[in-house]
């Protein structure tokens, strides 16, 4: 948990999001401001800055990540028109909020 981080507050209530999905190690919510018709973020309980910051335990996680992101794109009903999924890493591959997170976008 970092104090300052905007995900960290989500995923303790903190602060509100219209969230779709929560387990032990993920909360998915809906982006506050969608690119995609849908647009949700999956997001591990723990907090990770990015991709670089993984470490050899968390394959488990990123693993639980895109099967759930699959899940939450059949929930939607865009599983069949498809979508993407998508890693920021870092400023420069468009990465702002420093806590990992996965975008699924869809529905066009
Ligand atoms: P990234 O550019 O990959 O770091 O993406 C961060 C995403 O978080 C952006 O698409 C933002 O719109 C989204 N975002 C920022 N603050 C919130 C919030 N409070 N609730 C939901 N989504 C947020
Ligand atoms: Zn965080």
């Amino acid at each position: 948990m970092e104090e300052s981080c905007i995900f960290c507050k989500i995923i303790e209530g903190r602060k509100t999001a219209d969230k779709v999905y929560q387990d032990d190690h993920l909360v998915a919510f809906h982006d506050i401001k969608p690119h995609a018709p849908v647009h949700i973020l999956l997001v591990p309980r723990k907090h990770i800055r990015s991709i670089n910051d993984l470490e050899k335990e968390d394959r488990a996680l990123l693993g639980e990540m895109l099967f759930r992101a699959r899940e939450i794109a059949r929930d939607q009903g865009i599983h069949q028109s498809g979508y993407r999924l998508v890693f920021n890493v870092e400023r420069g591959g468009g990465q702002y909020v420093f806590h990992l997170h996965l975008h699924l976008m869809g529905g066009w």
